[in-house]
């Protein structure tokens, strides 16, 4: 197995992170390989037996070539400063080149303490890492940018949290791991020459197109902020709740990244919250842009010594940019809901149409996800979906006749727009009571459940008949469901 690594980091960023070791497993097991996205990364494992698998990517067996280190970060938690944070619990073991050039980090989750676990153990317990492969493999079948899963591997050591588990790593997948909470320890510790050096090293990285303009600092800015829009306007589609959107957990790639108490909606509500830490809802549903907002303003921050260092004047327009987060996002997220609506090219009317939804979805308690699909069927004939959605035959009638004079404008067959809006609509999400239940069951050693939700989620848009539990609700009289964090 050649991991063809070249790590970047390691050579060019000596000071911004701390080399690491991974602690021993006990027992390595392989509970999951992900073969799509070994093939992608141009990793042959044909003809490696799953015990070699679970021997690297739990860190018992470091792979030629592997530089562990552990980066160094800061953020802001819930709206208050942490200058020290840092990789507790993961371990970059090195940087792959893809055939095609693209450039991967490859991080050990849970493969124990580093330089900066402070009191924390460095490990993951299976449940968390098992939803974290699911969730974030279900994000990128649903073309939403993410962080990768390429293997789960139980340890054999047990893992104390609320009560013990059965530990587990997680090898993760990123375009890169570095954070808007990476230029705000630099920033907090080392001023600018840090910043204007990690904004460079991104710069390269991520965006060489970028490299050659006035002030590539404030470029690079501008482009995290449009990401980050795209992004969470992305989520909103597909009703996902982040959970822990602190400026530690957000990836300057435009990556989802740190799926903790992260979960879906089903029926909609505007402030749902699912993470038992978040009690004052401040990462609910319907606050996310808001919170982007927030986010890039604690980043435009931490990038201004190197900003104003190339051009004082720049400040301003790094000013600006922050200032109009609200309207860019807005412009992006009526996008997604026009493609999710089938509504095509913009038009005056349409915003008022979009904004009255979550309304409506919200008195009627809708499933969001199954909406959108019932709304295609409709175009196709069928409105027993529908239907089956709402109280009665009045509900959301006004909107829907709204809605289909709307797609009026555009001469578009109906079964043509039928199809485009299942292509972006899911039909299968994770819904949090199947993840439950297949954590459960995992976490007894039964892995069938897991990895059938798995092969379900993989396949988010195409309805297969044989599939139908998949796309339920949890039952309406269920308790609320609760999200932790503690990986
Ligand atoms: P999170 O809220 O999961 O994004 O983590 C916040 C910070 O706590 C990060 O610096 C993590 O590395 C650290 N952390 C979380 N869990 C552990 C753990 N089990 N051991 C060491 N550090 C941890
Ligand atoms: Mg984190």
């Amino acid at each position: 197995m050649d991991f063809a690594f070249d790590n970047s980091f390691h050579a060019d960023m000596e000071g911004f992170f701390a080399p690491g070791e991974a602690v021993q497993p006990l027992e390595p097991k392989l509970l999951a390989f992900n073969q799509a996205l070994a093939d992608r990364l141009g990793l042959t494992v044909a003809d490696v037996e799953d015990e070699k698998l679970a021997s690297i990517f739990s860190g018992h067996e470091l792979p030629a070539g592997a530089d562990p280190l552990a980066f160094a970060y800061a953020g802001h938690q819930f709206g208050h400063f942490s200058s020290q944070l840092g990789d507790g619990r993961a371990l970059l073991i090195g940087e792959m080149l893809a055939p095609d050039g693209a450039r991967f980090d490859l991080q050990l989750k849970g493969a124990g303490p580093t330089a900066f676990s402070r009191n924390g153990d460095g490990k993951a317990a299976i449940g968390p890492v098992l939803r974290e492969y699911l969730v974030s493999e279900a994000m990128a079948a649903m073309g939403v940018r993410t962080t990768r899963s390429l293997a789960a591997v139980a340890t054999g050591d047990r893992v104390q949290r609320e009560r013990s588990h059965p530990g587990a790593v997680l090898t993760r997948v990123a375009s890169s791991h570095i954070r808007v909470g990476t230029f705000q320890f630099f920033a907090a510790h080392f001023g600018a020459d840090h910043v204007i050096q990690l904004s460079d090293y991104t710069v390269r990285r991520h965006f060489p197109e970028l490299v050659e303009t006035a002030n590539p600092h404030l470029a690079l800015l501008d482009r995290v902020i449009g990401l980050q829009c795209e992004l969470v306007a992305r989520w909103m589609g597909v009703g996902f709740i982040h959970g822990v959107m602190n400026t530690d957990n957000v990836a300057v790639s435009g990556e989802t990244l740190d799926y903790g108490p992260c979960a879906f909606m089903d029926r909609f509500a505007v402030n749902t919250v699912f993470s038992s830490i978040d009690a004052n809802g401040r990462y609910a549903y319907g606050r996310q842009p808001q919170i982007t907002h927030w986010n890039m303003a604690r980043y435009a921050e931490a990038m201004l010594p190197a900003i104003h260092a190339v051009n004082p004047a720049d400040v301003d327009a790094a000013k600006a940019l922050v200032d109009a987060i609200p309207a860019r996002f807005r412009a992006i997220w009526l996008d997604e809901m026009r493609t999710k609506l089938g509504l095509g090219r913009p038009h005056k009317d349409d915003e008022q149409l979009i904004d009255s939804l979550f309304g409506e979805l919200e008195q009627h308690a809708v499933d969001f996800t199954s909406f959108f699909r019932a709304l295609a069927q409709l175009l196709r004939g069928e409105g027993d979906m529908l239907e089956s959605l709402l109280p009665d035959a009045e509900a959301m009638a006004p909107w829907i006749a709204d809605w289909w004079s709307q797609l009026e404008r555009e001469a578009i067959a109906p079964l043509e727009r039928a199809d485009a809006m299942d292509a972006v609509n899911p039909f299968y999400i994770p819904r949090n009571h199947l993840v439950e239940a297949a954590l459960v069951a995992a976490e007894a050693g039964d892995m069938a459940p897991w990895t059938k939700l798995l092969e379900v989620v993989q396949n988010p848009f195409v309805e297969r008949a044989e599939w139908g539990a998949f796309a339920q609700p949890a039952p309406i009289d269920a308790a609320p469901y609760k999200t932790f964090c503690g990986t």
